[in-house]
């Protein structure tokens, strides 16, 4: 089986959909891991929402698709991503508010758990080195019982390992993670579809083969220019609109 693992998506739907083209020209995929926000930033809620539900899909609930419904306060949001919140609430159906409402918080599927920020805190925590110290790191490797746990929310596409001593350390992903040789246990980050933050543009997914018993990590060109255009239409804030230039 072929699991998609996408993250972040951010109403982004042209960088949503040239990542399902880019899965589609190496295969398809039986069924899409969703890390969360889906929705915030960007300018197609609604149909970045219905797209996703198109699909066979898994998905656990991100910040700013809990702040989308008023589920969580929009108080620790900085002033831009409120006013996207605020505008995104707007273009919700009655189905996209119930499909928010009910994404579950974690999700364990065979060796993997699923969650968008963090093990411990799965709705706000960055796991990102410089917001976390090792132990924090450590004392998350203890909060999920599988071997694997799958994060999203800091759109930097990294890896940490716990290796057979209880060691921590970590890396940017690599193209290719081989997990039947992999005696360490790992969190892996694919980093965001809809609004990278490792000064790569380009959206950025992950693929886990179980057969194979390999996840992959595929960067995906998009017509950034498109994205933004809409947002300038409907005046979504321009710091929002050009980090994407800059995959910041
Ligand atoms: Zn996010």
């Amino acid at each position: 089986m072929r699991y998609a693992i996408l993250a972040d998506i951010h109403s982004n739907l042209v960088a949503f959909q040239a990542v399902l083209r880019d899965i589609e020209s190496k295969g398809g995929t039986d069924e899409i891991w969703c890390l969360g926000d889906v929705v915030g930033y960007g300018p197609e809620p609604h149909a970045c929402i219905e797209l996703l539900c198109q699909y066979k899909h898994i998905c656990v609930a991100g910040n700013h698709d809990w702040a989308a419904i008023g589920k969580v306060d929009i108080s620790d949001f900085n002033p831009h991503a409120a006013q996207a919140i605020l505008w995104t609430r707007q273009q919700l159906a009655a189905g996209d508010v119930n499909y928010l409402q009910d994404l579950p918080q974690k999700i364990s599927r065979g060796d993997f758990t699923l969650v968008h920020g963090s093990p411990r805190y799965p709705i706000w925590e960055y796991l990102e080195p410089g917001w976390l110290s090792m132990k924090d790191v450590e004392d998350n490797f203890n909060r999920f019982d599988t071997k694997f746990c799958l994060v999203g929310h800091s759109h930097r596409p990294i890896v940490f390992q716990q290796d057979s001593l209880k060691r921590y350390s970590v890396a940017t992903i690599p193209s290719e993670i081989r997990l039947s040789f992999e005696s360490k246990r790992l969190i892996i980050n694919p980093g965001g579809v809809g609004q990278p933050r490792d000064g790569d543009p380009r959206a950025s997914y992950a693929m886990y083969d179980s057969e194979a018993q390999m996840v992959y990590h595929y960067r995906v060109n998009y017509d950034i220019t498109a994205t933004q255009q809409k947002m300038l239409e409907n005046d979504l804030p321009s710091s929002l609109i050009e980090r994407l230039s800059c995959g910041y």
